[in-house]
């Protein structure tokens, strides 16, 4: 029995569920997360994290 009678965000981050009309956008449209902020862009921009030396420091 499906009874998904809406569209729902689903943080990928904190794995929070919220009605999609009841989330905020970002200027560019896209649904930010509430509770952590997590911004579900397609094609993120940073890349600080992406490639880390594991070595680098520390
Ligand atoms: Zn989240």
């Amino acid at each position: 029995m499906s009874t998904e009678n809406a569209a729902t965000f689903d943080c990928p981050e904190c794995d929070v569920s919220a009605p999609s009309t009841s989330v905020p956008y970002d200027s560019l449209g896209y649904v930010v997360c509430p509770v952590c902020g997590y911004a579900a862009t397609p094609a993120p921009e940073r890349s600080s994290s992406a490639e880390r030396s594991p070595s680098a420091g520390d």
